[in-house]
């Protein structure tokens, strides 16, 4: 028996948990065996433990609410699990994670009650950690939540005030939402608009076959619609004129499956612009009639000049000649530019000798210039059917950018050739040059480059009549340049009209 009971206390003291049993029959309950584990947890040596109560764990941290669950377990006599804080003899707080069950006579009376203890230090730290970890994530989200509303209300607020038309699309082209601009626009409520197909909206206005399959492209090749007009008899606003841009929504990587079109009402603009358009026709007109009698009265007067005249007056007269020249080539500039505007401009063709032509307006230009020379290099074609007085006004353009905007350079190259099928004329010179990005606005009616607009008489008008004019020919006109170093505009035309109508 006695070999028993130690073998019990040996395998007791063994254990890696603390173990102590109380005398429940005894007052307050004492301690009447620890193991050594107890001792280890603890730090209390076991003449510091047996006789007490076990609340000497907890010193002054008495405020533990688990203490009724022990409490009660006590007065119930039945078993409990507790997690608490106590202390170790040293004052290092531990969490003893502790299992006490009773020990009960034959009446059922409780007699004793058995303490399993662990230290659970360890992972109470890692739990609280864990919390810690989950408050801060949480207030990360709500933080991410918050800047999130706040981005989309700051969108939606530049959504709606902006003033376009917008309206946002599924990838089937039904109307997700629309802003507020585009109600106004169309004088429709939302309820009309939004969940409806695109092509159903008013009464048909956006069914049109061509912007069709430019939507339906955006979203699998990410090409945007540019610039797409339609004039169309609207419900509601009456005939107006819209320009649209759509594209794929993209933001932060979502919404890939969006589409967003812009609308703008341009009837306005339009209109503003068609009446300048007939503006400068009418008063290009009216002043060409009165300008070509003043340029016939003065050529009559150089004519019947009287030889006695002083060289004085003879000099006035020429001046007079060269202005009056000039303004009649800035009159006939914006009298083609809206000759064009207005689709007016025609086309005189017969079949002449290129070369020829091309050389005689250098010729001419020559004897005009003293600051300059013009070399002509190798050939195109003596036989090219097209309108020559256009052509000859397209090289007598280039020719003069060329000396104008080389004042320094004193040499001007034209070179013709042949390229399969077309005619090629070059003119070079060796000027100022042009920044790559005006290279493309340079063809635009009214562009100068920003620098030189006081420095060079002009009006921008020039070479946008020169690229319609190759343009109505079938040919292409473009510049290579850079800056400082000069420019060469180059031109093509198609020799074989019916060859390259087919292609
Ligand atoms: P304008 O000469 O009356 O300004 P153009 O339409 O002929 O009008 O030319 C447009 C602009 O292109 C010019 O204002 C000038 O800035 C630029 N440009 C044209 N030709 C040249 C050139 N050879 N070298 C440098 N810049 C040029």
């Amino acid at each position: 028996m006695k070999q028993d009971l130690s073998l019990l206390i040996q395998a007791l003291d063994s254990s890696i948990s603390g173990i102590i049993l109380t005398d429940n029959q005894q007052p307050d309950n004492p301690i009447i065996y620890c193991n050594k584990a107890f001792e280890r947890i603890t730090g209390y040596r076991r003449h510091e433990i047996i006789g007490h109560n076990c609340r000497f764990l907890q010193k002054e941290d008495r405020n533990q609410k688990e203490r009724l669950v022990l409490r009660k377990a006590v007065d119930d006599g039945t078993e409990c699990v507790v997690e608490m804080r106590n202390y170790q003899k040293n004052g290092t707080l531990f969490w003893n994670e502790l299992y006490m069950s009773p020990i009960k006579d034959e009446r059922g009376n409780v007699c004793y009650f058995i303490g399993v203890q662990n230290d659970i230090t360890r992972r109470k730290k890692a739990e609280q950690e864990l919390l810690h970890q989950q408050s801060v994530m949480e207030a990360q989200i709500q933080e991410r939540t918050r800047s999130l509303r706040e981005s989309e209300d700051y969108l939606s607020s530049i959504v709606q005030t902006v003033r376009e038309s917008l309206v946002v699309l599924d990838p089937g082209f039904k109307v997700l939402s629309v802003n507020d601009h585009f109600l106004k626009t169309f004088k429709v409520t939302k309820e009309e608009t939004e969940g409806k197909l695109l092509y159903e909206l008013g009464n048909g206005q956006w069914d049109i076959v061509q912007l069709k399959e430019l939507l339906e492209s955006i979203l699998p090749t990410n090409n945007p619609v540019e610039e797409f007009e339609v004039e169309h008899d609207f419900p509601h606003i009456g005939k107006k004129l819209m320009l649209l841009n759509a594209h794929r929504i993209e933001l932060e990587g979502q919404y890939k499956d969006r589409i967003l079109i812009a609308i703008e009402d341009i009837t306005d603009r339009r209109e503003l612009e068609r009446r300048k358009d007939d503006f400068l026709s009418i008063a290009s007109h009216e002043l060409k009639t009165p300008l070509t009698t003043i340029k016939g009265y003065v050529q009559v007067m150089q004519r019947l000049l009287p030889e006695t005249v002083s060289d004085k007056f003879k000099d006035i007269l020429r001046k007079t000649g060269v202005y009056v020249e000039r303004l009649n080539t800035l009159i006939s500039e914006l009298l083609d530019m809206s000759r064009i505007q207005t689709g007016n401009i025609e086309l005189h063709k017969e079949t002449f000798d290129f070369d020829r032509a091309i050389h005689e307006a250098v010729e001419n230009i020559q004897t005009a210039t003293k600051t300059h020379q013009i070399i002509i290099r190798g050939q195109a074609t003596n036989s090219y059917t097209g309108d020559e007085s256009h052509i000859v006004q397209v090289i007598n353009n280039l020719l003069s950018n060329a000396i104008k905007y080389a004042p320094e350079s004193g040499e001007v190259q034209v070179y013709l050739s042949r390229v399969s099928n077309y005619l090629k004329v070059s003119v070079s010179d060796k000027g100022m040059g042009i920044k790559i990005e005006d290279q493309k606005k340079i063809f635009d009616r009214f562009y100068r480059v920003g620098d030189i607009q006081q420095r060079f008489p002009g009006m921008g008008i020039g070479l946008y009549v020169c690229d319609q004019i190759i343009k109505n020919h079938g040919g292409t006109l473009w510049v290579e340049s850079e800056p400082a170093q000069g420019s060469t505009f180059s031109f093509t035309l198609p020799l074989d009209e019916r060859k390259s109508d087919e292609q």
